[in-house]
């Protein structure tokens, strides 16, 4: 194994690679294989975007037939044949059965470019300047998006104020049970100091923060002051949608209907880039053409794997097993923690993790894991929480055997500390 090519002469920025020292070579489904012939599972699944796996052979197969037939793989935003299928079809798998007509609106290919995006359009639309972000919150590393993102090991690096957002506790964070009546009281207040925001941006599962699920009425509460007082409400779903938690977005059916919803890593199904909100026809009038423009708007390969990803979309047996593979999880991790004084579970389908509290600790689980052949990446304050994210293809031999291994890892980090 030689990395002597990246410790000379790339960034010291790199992150994960210091937790995986290896050079993979290959991948399929949910392994990942290194140069030395290793094969490790991947609870990691690029952070969320391998939802349907390293190389997913439907995709692959439809990949090579577009390269094949020169199909446009670089477009701007100009109309293409993948485009309008992919775009016809997510309106029939997704918008459509649940009455939606939101507009899908493309942008530069990362998360943070589509929150960004949605930032940018709440402001423009209400004709403020505030956004309210919850603690604990992850939307990105571009300066709109940093401001929202809790994280300070984040904050820190932006150079200039990260400025207007008004930061509140998310629901399972201390003083999150009232923060939003409480803040709500303080905008009807005329004379409270505060005016009110031009969006709410909310995950309805913290995946970075430290898989912190909320419920459904803390949801709504905060979408019922959003429409109160003249606000858009933003799901950041870039992590926990496009099927991780057994159904298409992590809030479905809990009652509520975003203005603008935030999607992107596991969109394109195959792991190439790509960034969409939906964005109430309302809303999306306020846009003007080019208003947020972006080279890499148009991405081919991703239009032809995502029309793909949205067949599993379709596919409610597969969805089922989702939720079934994610009770799975839960039950070992359940087991896992119950002779651990203060461990706690959480996660909802096939994001699971157990909050140790312990940074220090989850470090050496994860080196253990890793030198017993298993991906998975912390999460929380601190690295608190071991995030575990297969691909939702995953079989159910590997899962057993990941669960295993996570198992090992954690035992033979308690034995050590
Ligand atoms: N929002 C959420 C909820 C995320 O998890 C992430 C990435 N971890 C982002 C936004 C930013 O996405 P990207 O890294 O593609 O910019």
């Amino acid at each position: 194994m030689d990395t002597t090519v990246f410790e000379q002469h790339e960034s010291s920025i790199r992150g994960y690679c210091r937790n995986f020292p290896t050079v993979f070579a290959s991948a399929s489904n949910a392994r990942q294989v290194s140069e030395d012939g290793t094969s490790y599972i991947d609870f990691f699944a690029g952070a969320g975007v391998l939802n349907f796996g390293h190389n997913n052979p439907r995709m692959k197969d439809a990949l090579i037939e577009f390269l094949r037939n020169d199909g446009v793989a670089h477009s701007l935003d100009t109309y293409t044949t993948t485009k309008r299928d992919f775009i016809a079809r997510f309106h029939e798998v997704v918008l459509a059965p649940r009455g939606m007509d939101h507009r899908l609106q493309f942008m530069g290919p990362t998360g943070s470019n589509a929150v960004e995006a949605a930032l940018k359009l709440a402001r423009q639309a209400t004709g403020r300047r505030e956004v309210v972000a919850f603690s604990h919150g992850f939307h990105g590393m571009t300066l709109g998006a940093l401001a929202a993102t809790g994280n300070h090991a984040f904050r820190q690096w932006a150079g200039v104020p990260l400025n207007d957002v008004v930061r509140l506790p998310f629901e399972t964070a201390p003083g999150g049970d009232t923060a939003v009546a409480d803040y709500g009281a303080s905008l009807r207040d005329p004379s409270s100091g505060h005016t009110a925001p031009a969006a709410f941006i909310v995950e309805a599962i913290q995946a970075e923060g430290g898989v912190n699920v909320a419920s459904s009425e803390w949801l709504q509460q905060v979408q019922a002051l959003a429409r109160e007082v003249g606000a858009l409400f933003i799901i950041d779903d870039i992590q926990a949608g496009i099927g991780r938690t057994g159904s298409y977005f992590s809030f479905d059916g809990m009652g509520l209907d975003p203005d603008i919803i935030c999607l992107a890593k596991g969109l394109g199904g195959f792991g190439t880039p790509i960034a969409m909100n939906l964005n109430k026809p309302e809303v999306d009038e306020h846009w003007s053409p080019g208003a947020h423009t972006g080279t890499f708007r148009g991405q081919g390969l991703s239009f032809v794997a995502g029309t793909v990803a949205l067949d599993y979309a379709a596919d409610r047996d597969f969805l089922d097993q989702v939720e079934a593979k994610g009770r799975v999880m839960r039950d070992r991790l359940e087991q896992i923690a119950a002779d651990q004084p203060g461990w706690e579970v959480r996660g909802k389908g096939m994001m699971q993790a157990i909050d140790t509290g312990d940074g220090a600790l989850n470090k050496q689980i994860q080196a253990e894991a890793f030198q017993r052949g298993l991906l998975f990446g912390p999460c929380g304050s601190g690295g608190r929480v071991n995030k575990l994210i297969p691909p939702l293809t995953i079989g159910e031999d590997d899962l057993d055997q990941g669960l295993d291994l996570f198992e090992q890892a954690v035992h033979a980090a308690r034995e050590g500390s």
